[in-house]
């Protein structure tokens, strides 16, 4: 809204024009003093906003829409106890490297920073720093297009990250001559330029990766974020090597590929001599690259926007600091005379051991034991997901997630949304609201009964925006288990105990579909149901409470004392 002559606008306005000069068109969050006026101004002015029942959830929201997108996805929050709140999903945000701004309303640092004792009073812009990629203050209304220039750019140049973005109340109140806020709008111009990698660096990974006879590539978060799916596939394709996804790198190249070794993981980590890393770091997810995992003799190639990340874990033998596409490219360019080809034998070990694990699976998986375990619930629902290739995925818990990751085949890059970098728990129902509003597209969120709980009361956002999400919950009763006792003897539920809750008549309440179910042909029936009504629906399934084990795949994380406590 730019004045006539001498027109005042305020710093609300100022921040509304400025996103929208940005092409920001959705922000998540949580009103409250002072952001409220900020909200239903930019909303005014056509900027979808998303309110939630917790600012976590609206950071989360933000984040994942960040990783579909590649433009920083925006959480707006109240002063201290609202900005910690989001505080969580900044973090992980960074952690993860998806490029999200968490703005925070503030209090009067006059005040503040003496420690005067101010409503909601805290040192915001300080507090973020440690676990932001940056974290900024604008002092002046004059600086307010400045400070959001700054914080996109930083958001999602090099490797993404959340930035911290703190508006004092008194900047949002300030005004400002209309002509001259609008001179200081910042549109901010090539955000992520791209990172061609160097000729020399190129040459020496395909040198390495010629050299090999047992390469496997393996496919992260970070490919998929770069979006490089296509010459990332006309690559593993040319070359014949073998692939490994990484959990959120699923779908770059469909896991119903030949060459995906997913089913023959271990080996592969185990046995290959050239490893090629795309946009996946090294650390517990991989075994930190270390043996026993990984072969100790093998050599890494690794493809990082990063370039710190190198020899965080082991050393590189061949960097290539890129952005993924452009190396790519630079890499199928290089290939007609780089001369690779994995060995038969290889391939043929490869295969063998995949179709002994897929037996192995096949045994578990024609069982139908009542009440339902983890293969059996799986193997209900997963004809019924494959029909639907498009389905945003999203998905937490310790054995529920772990089951699906394996028996989800993901056919679309950036489809599944889970638990990342920190295996975090509470990222259900921010992550589905994000995708489903990022995407406008039908999202499946499988949740353990645990982990949905620590979002679980944003299924009335999903209601109030009438949103495509279906929540499918393997409602076991309990952290890990259903199972465990009070040690004690005394009446307390032990540690691990939840209620078999029905989760299914909160959906009813807030005025979605609530499905309960108990056997196999019950849950496919309602997840078909579910899903072609297209509304918010949640589908509670019993799942036998000594189905599954402590801490899922992580059992060796826990303390490995030699005293038993059970
Ligand atoms: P995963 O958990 O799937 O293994 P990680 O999050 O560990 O993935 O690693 C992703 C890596 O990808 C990070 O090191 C990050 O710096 C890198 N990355 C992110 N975006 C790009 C990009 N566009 N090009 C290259 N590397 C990228
Ligand atoms: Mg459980």
């Amino acid at each position: 809204m730019a004045g006539e002559n001498g027109a005042q606008i305020d710093g609300a306005q100022i921040i509304v024009n400025a996103l929208k000069l940005n092409d920001i068109d959705t922000l998540f969050g949580v009103v409250g003093i002072p952001i409220t006026d900020l909200a239903r101004l930019a909303q005014k002015e056509g900027i979808r906003y998303i309110g939630f029942r917790h600012e976590q959830n609206a950071g989360n929201a933000a984040a994942i829409s960040g990783y579909m997108t590649g433009k920083p996805g925006i959480c707006l929050t109240v002063s201290a106890p609202g900005f910690l709140n989001g505080m969580v999903a900044l973090a992980n945000a960074t952690t993860n490297g998806f490029p999200m701004i968490l703005i925070s309303g503030s209090s009067d640092r006059a005040i503040v920073d003496l420690q005067r004792g101010d409503y909601e009073e805290l040192d915001q812009m300080n507090a973020a720093k440690p676990y932001a990629k940056a974290a900024y203050r604008v002092n002046r209304a004059e600086d307010l297009g400045l400070g959001l220039a700054r914080a996109i750019r930083t958001a999602v140049s090099g490797r993404p990250g959340g930035v911290y973005l703190d508006l004092p109340a008194d900047v949002l109140a300030a005004t400002l001559d209309a002509q001259l806020a609008e001179k200081s709008l910042i549109k901010v111009v090539d955000p992520a330029p791209r990172q061609i990698p160097a000729p020399d660096a190129v040459e020496r990974a395909l040198k390495l990766l010629a050299g090999a006879r047992r390469p496997l590539i393996v496919i992260g978060k970070g490919a998929a974020y770069s979006r490089a799916e296509d010459s990332i596939r006309e690559f593993v394709e040319k070359t014949g090597i073998p692939f490994l996804p990484m959990s959120m790198g699923k779908g770059v190249v469909p896991d119903t590929h030949p060459q995906c070794a997913a089913a023959a993981r271990s080996l592969v980590l185990g046995q290959a001599d050239v490893v090629l890393l795309l946009g996946a770091r090294l650390n517990w997810l991989l075994g930190h690259g270390k043996s026993p995992e990984w072969a100790a003799d093998g050599k890494i190639i690794q493809v990082d926007v990063h370039a710190a990340e190198m020899d965080s874990n082991r050393g590189v033998a061949a960097p290539v600091v890129a952005d993924i596409g452009s190396a790519m490219e630079a890499f199928l360019a290089g290939l007609p005379s780089a001369g690779i080809a994995p060995q038969q034998e290889w391939l043929q070990t490869i295969s063998a051991k995949i179709d002994t694990n897929r037996a192995k699976m096949a045994k578990h998986l024609a069982a139908t034991p009542q009440p339902l375990d983890f293969y059996a619930a799986y193997n209900a629902v997963r004809s019924v997901i494959s029909d639907n290739k498009e389905l945003y995925i999203v998905s937490e818990g310790a054995n529920t997630l772990d089951f699906g990751r394996n028996l989800i085949d993901m056919h679309l890059p950036r489809r599944r949304l889970d638990v990342g970098t920190w295996g975090v728990m509470g990222i259900g129902m921010g992550y589905s609201i994000g995708a489903a509003v990022t995407s406008g597209q039908q999202v499946l969120a499988i949740e353990g009964d645990s982990a949905f709980g620590f979002s679980g009361m944003e299924i009335e956002t999903i209601a109030r925006y009438k949103l495509p999400v279906t929540i499918l919950i393997f409602n076991n009763g309990g952290i890990y288990r259903g199972d465990n006792v009070n040690l004690s003897g005394g009446a307390d539920p032990s540690p691990t105990t939840l209620e078999v809750a029905h989760y299914d008549q909160m959906m009813q309440a807030v005025g979605g579909l609530g499905f309960h179910v108990e056997t196999q042909e019950e849950l496919a029936a309602a997840l078909k149901e579910a899903l072609a009504s297209g509304k918010p629906a949640l589908i509670n399934c019993v799942i036998d409470p000594h189905a599954g084990t402590e801490s899922g795949h992580l059992t060796n994380l826990n303390p490995q004392s030699t005293v038993s406590h059970t």
